[in-house]
C-alpha cells in the first residue's frame, strides 16, 4: 500500500523548501538573550505550564500569525548575523552549536502555524499564508546565501577533516555543510545570482503546475442521472447527490475528478461507458492540450533543474538529489525498481487473465481495458476471498486500537501512557486528547502525546504525525511534544468509532512516526531530521504489530459482544493482503521509474508526451493499466521538489520494512522478542539521523536489507540466482 497521502514528520520544513530544514526543524534550541523580552503576541511567548512548557493552543488567534512570523524571522536573522560576524575564529561551539540554538522563537510560531494550516484552517488563515509564503522563502534564502556564515561553517568542516570531532558532532557538521553546499553556497557571485533566479522562476512554475491540476479537477465533473447509478453504494450515491446539488445540478449525481471519487466509481459502477469517461477525465488532468496543459511546464522545470545542478558541477538532478539519501545514487534506486518490475508486470498478466475469465463467465463481451481493471478486480476479490469489510470493522474500535498502540509501545519501548488530568494541558479543540509518556522502568518523563482523531471543516484530509517540540540535550533535556492526527468520523455520544482495516493500519503507521520522535536520543536538533527514503521505514514497520496475535486477542474484539475477532476472518484478511499487488506495484513503479528517468534524460529538446510513451514502451508497460500519476499530473515531482527523484522512496523503505519484519518473525519470541526490541530501539529508532541509515540498519540486522522479503510480502516469486 502506498503512503503517498501521508505527511512525513518534516512537513513543516518542506513547504519552505530545502533550506528551512535547517531552521524550522530545529525546534529545541536554547533560549537566547533576545527573547527574554515579554511579548504581548501569544504566539511568540515562551511556553509556560507543566512538562517543560506546553503551547498555548487555547489562546492562539489567526490575527497574531503575521506579526509573530515577521518578528520570529527578524529575531532569527539577528541571531544568524551575530554568528556570521563573530570576530573569533570559527569553532564547532561558536558556529555550529550556536546555529543549533538559534531560531527558537520562530520554531514556536511554526508549532501554531502548523495547527492553523493542517488542523484548523480557514479563509482568513489562507490569506495570511498566501502573503507570508514568499516572505518565508526570502527569509530562507537570506540564510542560505549568507556568505560570512557559510565561510565559518566551511572552516569548521575543513578543520574537522584534519581533526575529526566526536561522532555525533561530526555528523552535524557534515549535514550542515552538505546542506549549504548542495544549495549553492560555494558558487561565485554571478552563479549565485543565477541560482537564486532559477529558484524564483521554478517556484512560480510549481504554483502554476498545481493550479492547472486543480483547474482540471474542478472542471471535469461527470454528472449522472438516476438511471446511471447501478452498482454504486448508497453512501456514494448520497454524497454524489449532495455534490451535484452544491454545484447547481439538483436531481443529478456528481462524480468529481479526484481520486477519492474516481476510485470507488471505477470499482463499482456497472456502466462501462461512464467508467471510460471518468477514467479518461482523471488520467488526462494537465494533459488536455489547452491553456491548463502542464507538458510545456514540465519541460521547462526539467531544464531549469538541470541548469541549476550543473552550476554546482553535477551531471543531473537525480545525482545531486540522492547523494544524502539512503540510496546514495540513482543507480541504486533504479536497481531496486528494475529488480521488482518484471515480477510486477508478470503478476499483472495473471490478474488480467483472472479478470478476463470472470468477464467471460459473466457473458460480458469485452476485453479488459484500463477502465475495467478496478471493476473486475473487485469481482475476483469477492470470489477468491469473500472478505466483508463491514464485518471486519465491527472488531476495530478506535478506543481499543488506541489501547493497542499503548500496549505495543509498552512491550517494545517500555513506555507508559497516562491521560493528563483535564485542563492541565491546553488543546485547540475539545476533541484533542493528551497523554503523558513515561519510561515504565525508571518513571522518567519522556513527553506528551496529543491525539486529534476526528474530521472537521478546515482540517486537511488523511492522517499525519508531527512534533511541536523534539528531543535534544544540547542545553539540558528537552522533552518531546508529539502528535497524531486522523480523520475519523466523530460518533454520536456513547457510540464507538468503528474503523476499517486500512485505517487501523494507518493509525499504527502514524504512531510509528510518534514513537520515532519520542525515542530520539540525539543531542543536536539537526540530528532529529529525517532522510526521505528512510523515514517511512519506522512507521511502516510498526504497522506489522496490528496483526500480531497479542494485539488481536486483547484488542480486536466485537464492539457489542466483546468476542475476539474470529481466526477465519483474520486469515481472510491476511490472505487478501497480496491480492491485486500486480496492479498496485506496477502503477506505483511506473511512476517512480518515470520520475527517475525524466531527471536522468537530457532535457534540451525533451517532448514530454513522446518521452512518456517511449519510456513505457521500453518498459513493456501492460496496456491494461496506467501510471498511478501520469507525468502531466505528477504533483509529487512537479508542484515542488519534495518528491522529485524521490518517489522510489516508498519502495525503498518497504524493502527495509519487509526485511526487518522477517527478522522479528524468526526471533524466539517473534514480534515480542526482548532482544530484538532492544535492537529495534537502539539502532533503528533512537539514533534518528545521527548515524548513516545504511550503517544503522546493518547494526540492527547484521547485513544489508535484501529485497526477497518484499517479494514474498507482495506474493511475487523470489528469483534464485
Ligand atoms: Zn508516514
Amino acid at each position: 500500500m502506498m503512503k503517498v497521502y501521508k505527511y512525513s514528520m518534516l512537513w513543516k520544513c518542506l513547504f519552505l523548501g530545502v533550506f528551512l530544514v535547517l531552521i524550522s526543524c530545529n525546534q529545541n534550541k536554547k533560549e537566547v538573550q533576545t527573547e527574554k523580552e515579554n511579548y504581548s503576541n501569544i504566539l511568540l511567548q515562551e511556553w509556560a505550564g507543566p512538562y517543560g512548557g506546553v503551547p498555548a493552543f487555547d489562546k492562539m488567534k489567526v490575527e497574531d500569525v503575521k506579526e509573530a512570523l515577521e518578528k520570529g524571522m527578524e529575531l532569527s536573522l539577528t541571531e544568524i548575523d551575530v554568528i556570521a560576524n563573530n570576530k573569533e575564529a570559527a569553532t564547532f561551539e561558536n558556529t555550529i552549536v550556536a546555529m543549533e540554538r538559534s531560531g527558537k522563537v520562530l520554531d514556536r510560531v511554526f508549532a501554531y502555524y502548523g495547527i492553523f494550516s493542517s488542523n484548523e484552517s480557514s479563509p482568513e488563515f489562507r490569506e495570511v499564508q498566501k502573503e507570508m509564503a514568499p516572505k518565508l522563502s526570502e527569509y530562507s534564502s537570506k540564510i542560505s546565501q549568507n556568505e560570512a556564515l557559510f565561510q565559518r561553517i566551511k572552516s569548521v568542516y575543513e578543520a574537522s577533516k584534519e581533526n575529526p570531532l566526536e561522532a555525533d558532532q561530526q555528523r552535524v557538521v557534515d549535514l550542515v555543510y552538505k546542506r549549504f553546499e548542495m544549495n549553492g553556497a560555494e558558487l561565485d557571485a554571478a552563479k549565485k545570482e543565477r541560482y537564486a533566479a532559477i529558484n524564483k522562476e521554478l517556484s512560480g512554475i510549481y504554483t502554476t503546475f498545481s493550479n492547472n491540476i486543480l483547474h482540471d479537477e474542478e472542471n471535469y465533473i461527470t454528472y449522472l442521472n438516476k438511471d446511471q447509478l447501478s452498482g454504486l453504494s448508497d453512501g456514494y450515491v448520497k454524497s454524489a447527490a449532495k455534490i451535484a446539488t452544491d454545484n447547481g445540478h439538483e436531481g443529478e449525481y456528481a462524480v468529481t475528478n479526484t481520486r477519492s471519487s474516481m476510485d470507488p466509481f471505477l470499482t463499482y459502477s456497472n456502466e462501462r461507458k461512464l467508467r471510460k469517461k471518468v477514467w479518461t477525465n482523471y488520467y488526462s488532468r494537465g494533459d488536455n492540450n489547452d491553456e491548463f496543459d502542464n507538458k510545456e511546464l514540465i519541460a521547462k522545470i526539467l531544464k531549469l533543474r538541470r541548469e541549476r545542478v550543473e552550476l554546482l558541477g553535477y551531471k543531473n538532478y537525480a545525482e545531486w538529489r540522492l547523494q544524502d539519501r539512503m540510496a546514495k545514487n540513482p543507480e541504486n534506486a533504479m536497481a531496486l525498481m528494475n529488480a521488482v518490475w518484471p515480477a510486477s508486470i508478470a503478476r499483472v498478466a495473471e490478474e488480467v487473465a483472472d479478470m478476463q475469465a470472470v468477464a467471460d463467465a459473466n457473458g460480458d463481451k469485452i476485453k479488459i481495458e484500463p477502465w475495467d481493471y478496478r471493476y473486475y478486480a473487485e469481482k475476483v476479490r469477492k470470489k477468491k476471498y469473500d472478505l466483508n469489510s463491514e464485518e471486519v470493522k465491527q472488531y476495530l474500535q478506535l478506543d481499543k486500537l488506541t489501547q493497542a498502540l499503548f500496549f505495543t509501545a509498552g512491550e517494545l519501548f517500555h513506555y507508559d501512557f497516562k491521560p493528563v488530568p483535564d485542563g492541565t494541558v491546553p488543546v485547540f479543540k475539545e476533541d484533542v486528547k493528551v497523554w503523558e509518556v513515561t519510561d515504565k522502568d525508571s518513571g522518567e518523563h519522556i513527553g506528551l502525546w496529543y491525539l486529534d482523531p476526528y474530521a472537521r471543516i478546515g482540517k486537511r484530509s488523511g492522517a499525519w504525525a508531527t512534533t511541536y517540540r523534539s528531543h535534544s540535550t544540547i542545553d539540558g533535556k528537552e522533552t518531546v511534544l508529539g502528535s497524531n492526527n486522523s480523520n475519523f468520523v466523530k460518533p454520536a455520544p456513547g457510540e464507538p468509532v468503528l474503523v476499517s482495516w486500512d485505517d487501523a493500519t494507518t493509525f499504527f503507521h502514524e504512531f510509528g512516526h510518534a514513537l520515532h520522535f519520542f525515542s530520539s536520543n540525539v543531542k543536536y536538533p539537526t540530528l532529529n531530521g529525517g532522510v526521505r527514503d528512510y523515514t517511512e521505514f519506522q512507521s511502516q514497520l510498526l504497522e506489522r504489530w496490528l496483526s500480531t496475535d497479542e494485539v488481536i486477542n486483547k484488542f480486536l474484539v466485537h464492539y457489542k459482544t466483546g468476542e475476539v475477532i474470529p481466526k477465519e476472518l483474520v486469515e481472510k484478511i491476511k490472505k487478501a493482503s497480496t491480492f491485486n499487488q500486480g496492479f498496485g506495484t506496477t502503477e506505483y513503479l511506473a511512476s517512480a521509474i518515470m520520475d527517475m528517468k525524466l531527471h536522468l534524460a537530457d532535457p534540451t529538446n525533451i517532448d514530454i508526451d513522446s518521452f512518456e510513451k517511449a519510456t513505457l514502451t521500453e518498459l513493456h508497460m501492460p496496456k491494461e493499466l496506467v501510471m498511478r500519476h501520469r507525468t502531466p499530473q505528477f504533483g509529487h515531482v512537479f508542484s515542488g521538489e519534495g518528491y522529485a527523484t524521490a518517489y522510489y522512496g516508498y519502495m525503498w523503505a518497504d524493502v527495509l520494512t519487509a526485511d526487518a519484519s522477517e527478522a522479528f518473525a524468526a526471533a524466539p519470541d517473534g514480534f515480542y522478542d526482548d532482544a530484538m526490541a532492544e535492537k529495534l530501539v537502539k539502532y533503528l529508532f533512537a539514533p534518528r539521523n545521527s548515524v548513516d541509515p545504511a550503517e544503522a540498519y546493518r547494526q540492527f540486522r547484521g547485513r544489508d536489507a535484501k529485497i526477497d522479503a518484499l517479494m514474498r510480502d507482495r506474493g511475487f516469486p523470489v528469483s534464485v540466482e
